[in-house]
């Protein structure tokens, strides 16, 4: 299935109908407005009798191209760019909740998602009950009267792979709607609108566009859902992806299945070296846990790992050189970052909500420097952080 699942992502991310003067790269259409020959032409446009373009806050051609690569390599009818994954998390929720309503959200989501739901939401009376998503009973319970399940998965920090399609039978069942967070896997690796799911969401700054050098999002989904983005906050919220960082993207997505295949095959390398390491106390990747859940056909280049009390951490983030202290992920170079930094964020002024990241806990972004050259880098900060017993 897998081996499927990439052949289809790569026919979809190579594959364009032709191009204005035969051109093998499609251009950026770097305008804010489209003009109309005819008065005529321009009544018909604005009735909605004739569908184009006519202004780039709404729809722009290199953005729509970027827009139905997504949407097919996602399974889904339609998709929207955003100018970041932000944009797209909180205009996909924002178009959906109103003032009483409830979401249901897994635990260890994205920290700024979190945040979004403590702040904001809740100054619009938007209530979020967070829940263990391994917990299907406990999932269930909260489920009744909810208008939203926000999943992630794998979660952020913790890598806890959720079984979607369960989750998404389960919202189904109480006519609760879903949508996934799918930075992570991307849908060479895990398609969530076949396993249930209403709406997919991106940050297409980490694989998407694979070069760290875009901030970016999308939303996938049936066509009913997109156009009442479309129609309700896009105009509105005004937040649209620019035709230069659409185009950016639609570079990057020419190498997604070749970039995941190296990140996933140097990330569960480096993974399985450091469970051995007398040091490392717990590994967190999907693939070392006891089961892959059906339906995530694959592992990408980030997870997370707990040192023991015999390491230094701030001495061995220091001593790595080609793993780079940085945020964010899913680019060609290896980044590092100890859970000391990001803890005081992620557990935020919810005391209720048990965030369970471990204080010893380390996360690493898997690039493409080359596996061998990644673990010595690694091998020789522990050794240089080991605290003399
Ligand atoms: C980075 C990230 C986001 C936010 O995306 P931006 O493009 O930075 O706004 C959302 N979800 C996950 C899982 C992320 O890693």
């Amino acid at each position: 299935m897998t081996a499927d699942r990439f052949a289809e992502a790569e026919r979809i991310v190579a594959h364009d109908e032709p191009h204005a003067f035969e051109a093998v790269v499609p251009p950026i259409v770097q305008t804010s407005l489209f003009t109309f020959a005819t008065l005529a032409d321009m009544v018909e446009t604005y009735a909605g009798r004739k569908v184009r373009n006519v202004y780039s806050r709404t729809t722009n051609p290199t953005v729509t191209l970027f827009e139905q690569k997504m949407a097919a390599l996602e399974g889904a009818d339609d998709a929207i760019g955003f100018p970041s994954g932000m944009a797209a998390i909180s205009g996909a929720v924002l178009a959906f909740v109103a003032p009483g309503d409830r979401i249901v959200c897994v635990r260890h989501v994205y920290p700024d998602a979190y945040r979004l739901f403590e702040t904001l939401l809740k100054k619009l009376q938007v209530t979020v009950r967070y829940v263990d998503g391994a917990d299907h009973a406990a999932v269930e319970a909260a489920l009744p009267g909810a208008r939203l399940l926000y999943l992630e998965s794998p979660t952020s920090w913790t890598m806890q792979a959720l079984d979607v399609g369960a989750l998404a039978g389960l919202a189904r069942r109480h006519g609760v709607m879903t949508m996934i967070d799918n930075s992570w896997a991307t849908p060479v690796f895990q398609r969530p609108m076949w396993l249930g799911v209403d709406l997919v969401i991106h940050s297409a700054s980490k694989y998407i566009g694979g070069h760290s050098d875009t901030v970016a999002g999308v939303v996938a989904g049936r066509s009913e859902l997109i156009r009442h983005i479309r129609q309700t906050i896009c105009p509105y919220i005004g937040a649209k992806l620019a035709p230069f960082e659409a185009w950016l993207l639609l570079r990057g997505l020419r190498t997604l299945p070749t970039r995941l295949r190296a990140h996933e095959a140097a990330a569960l390398t480096l993974a399985r070296r450091l469970a051995e390491e007398p040091s490392v106390a717990t590994v967190m990747h999907p693939a070392l846990a006891p089961a892959m859940p059906p339906g995530l056909g694959g592992t990408s280049g980030l997870f997370s790992f707990v040192f023991d009390d015999s390491i230094d951490i701030p001495a061995f983030c220091d001593a790595l050189t080609l793993f780079q202290l940085g945020v964010s992920w899913g680019g060609h170079e290896s980044l590092v970052v100890p859970a000391l930094v990001a803890r005081g964020q992620v557990a935020g002024p919810n005391s209720a909500v048990d965030f369970g990241v471990p204080a010893r806990m380390v996360r690493l972004a898997v690039g493409l420097e080359g596996t061998e050259a990644l673990w010595a880098d690694l091998a020789g900060a522990i050794a240089s952080a080991r605290r003399a017993s």
